[in-house]
């Protein structure tokens, strides 16, 4: 079966420095798949590549079976490739609704932008009560939310998700990840990064270790939280992440 997202053999360089250096990995649709790696193995610049922020140097990204790697920003996004990035990179001065608005720049359909905004409010209420409220004056995880929200804006086919844990406290980590498995259980595909590698590995169907640039271990999230390459470089004592 051909994968929904084959990145293949793909190298990405900000001018001399390569920061990927031969990344390969597949998404089947409904999985949940993990890329997970230390601090700077390229897992960011993995994603900015797939969703067209960034040009490689060379590799392939399929989507489909159809090449995108050279396609602009948009174009990918209105295939149904959405992405919440690291740092959620919300308009603080604006309102949550207005946030969520940007997130469906692409489409001209208001009656499916509705519904899909009040599809976000089912799944984090707590949004939906405050839609008013200025972005900044929100929690870490409320604004994970709301990231998120903004991402499901585009009613993606693929959702890729940027360290959603990262400052958040573990209930609220929890929180988020219980709404991912949420989300692929109604049909979305999930790509998600993490340096926590625990709370990934347990939710995922399957995941990839990235480590220098390089994917360098793929298995089921349950095989992987197994492997004691895994545990000794990313769960247990001396973790490097
Ligand atoms: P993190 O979890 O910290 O984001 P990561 O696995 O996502 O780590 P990347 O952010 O993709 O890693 O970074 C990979 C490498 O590329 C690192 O060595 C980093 O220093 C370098 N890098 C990232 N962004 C830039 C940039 N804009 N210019 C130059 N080098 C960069």
């Amino acid at each position: 079966m051909m994968a929904f997202l084959s990145v293949r053999d793909l190298v990405v360089a900000y001018g001399a420095i390569q920061a990927v250096r031969g990344v390969s990995f597949d998404v089947e649709q409904g999985e949940i798949v993990s890329l997970i790696g230390s601090n700077g193995a390229g897992k960011t610049t993995t994603l900015r590549t797939v969703s067209g922020l960034l040009r490689p140097v060379s590799g392939e990204i399929l989507l489909n079976g159809e090449p995108i790697q050279k396609l602009p920003a948009h174009q990918i996004l209105s295939k149904g490739v959405a992405h919440s990035p690291e740092g959620r990179r919300l308009f603080a001065r604006m309102s949550v609704e207005e946030n969520l608005r940007l997130g469906a720049y692409t489409r001209k359909d208001e009656a499916g932008v509705l519904k899909d905004m009040q599809r976000v409010y089912d799944l984090f209420p707590v949004l939906g009560e405050r839609r008013g409220n200025k972005a900044g004056l929100f929690s870490g995880g409320e604004q994970q939310m709301l990231a998120i929200g903004r991402a499901l804006m585009s009613s993606p086919k693929l959702l890729m998700l940027d360290e959603p844990s990262m400052g958040l406290s573990p209930i609220m980590t929890q929180k988020i990840f219980d709404t991912v498995k949420e989300l692929r259980d109604a049909g979305t595909t999930v790509l998600l990064v993490e340096q926590n590698a625990l709370s990934a590995l347990a939710l995922s169907d399957k995941a990839y270790v990235i480590d220098l640039g390089r994917t360098t271990l793929s298995g089921t999230g349950r095989e992987l939280l197994a492997d004691p390459r895994v545990q000794e470089a990313y769960l247990g004592e001396g973790a490097s992440t």
